[in-house]
């Protein structure tokens, strides 16, 4: 098949609404701002409707490169999207609520581009927590050094949330 930021659809658009088109896709992809480490893969269904095509992921897999918030050391994990769906119109319409949910077909090559669609679905499926591994130590607050790594003699640095109370306690002493 062709590559997913220009895929044609000028078949499909000769065909009645509700005609179907099935793809197969396994290809290097660049996003802003996801460090791929790994093709994406995944299937894709094209369906006519009336207004232009309806675009169905299903089974998506990519690995994504993240940093982790505790020691801040890059590890990769996979994001897999289950099924999402996105509508390409063939005009843009007057009116429109949220312009980053609007695709049009590129009418003049009779061409979708996917990106867009597929690097918002793989946001919104990233990890909520980030770390290496759940066993992470983490940086040390007082040295800086990575506690996975080196075992630093520093004592824990008491919470700020103590210090209000010790305020109070002296006050009460006054
Ligand atoms: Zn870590
Ligand atoms: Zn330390």
């Amino acid at each position: 098949m062709d590559s997913l930021s220009k895929l044609s659809i000028s078949h499909l658009m000769e065909e009645g609404t509700g005609t179907i088109e099935n793809f197969s896709f396994d290809e290097p992809m660049k996003f802003d701002g996801i460090k791929t480490k790994s093709n994406v893969r995944g299937k894709l269904e094209i369906m006519k409707i009336d207004e232009g095509v309806n675009a169905k992921f299903e089974d998506v897999e990519v690995k994504v490169e993240f940093e982790c918030e505790k020691c801040l050391k890059g590890f990769t994990e996979k994001i897999s999207v289950e099924a999402e769906e996105r509508q390409f119109l063939s005009e843009a319409p007057e009116k429109t609520e949220d312009p980053n949910d609007l695709f049009i077909i590129d009418m003049k090559h009779y061409q979708i581009d996917l990106t867009e669609p597929l690097r918002q679905e793989i946001i919104l499926h990233f990890p909520s927590i980030r770390v290496c591994s759940s066993g992470c130590l983490g940086i040390c607050q007082v040295c800086g050094k990575d506690r996975n790594k080196t075992k630093c003699e520093c004592k824990e640095q008491p919470s700020n949330a103590n210090k209000p109370l010790a305020k109070l306690k002296s006050l009460i002493k006054n």
